[in-house]
């Protein structure tokens, strides 16, 4: 029962750490702990229904798909999208790496929309002031 509401969750976030998870379920699960999200996620992975996903390595970053896959990681708000290089770029990819091989998926990293909205918004407020008239 919790454990299909903590896969259920992690599949609509599709990445999650616990204490999201927590965070997200513990006010229609009131008696659902910290505890109890570590215990079940732990279970999940461990029987590969979901994966790790590339974290800042603080806390583990639950992936509700178990695999292999890439990523496009936002620098700014630490989103993460799901996405598929296709084999000819990762074979370019490992080309370069000689002996280090491509084995968890590749992180792309740069600026998701939304956080490019906002950064976009905050300039074009920026213009706005310098061109008020100086008194
Ligand atoms: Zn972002
Ligand atoms: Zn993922």
């Amino acid at each position: 029962m919790q454990t299909d509401a903590v896969l259920k969750t992690l599949r609509e976030l599709r990445h999650a750490t616990n204490m999201t998870l927590y965070a997200v379920l513990h006010p229609t699960m009131p008696t659902l702990s910290v505890q109890a999200v570590h215990r079940i996620t732990a279970r999940l992975l461990e029987r590969g229904e979901i994966g790790l996903a590339p974290s800042d390595g603080r806390q583990l970053m639950l992936d509700a798909n178990p695999h292999t896959h890439d990523h496009f990681a936002c620098t700014s708000c630490g989103g993460l999208m799901d996405i598929q290089l296709p084999e000819s770029t990762i074979a370019a990819i490992q080309a370069q790496l000689g002996r280090n091989l491509v084995r968890d998926g590749i992180v792309l990293n740069g600026r998701c929309e939304s956080c490019a909205q906002a950064a976009e918004e905050e300039e074009m407020s920026g213009h706005m002031i310098r061109l008020e008239p100086l008194s």
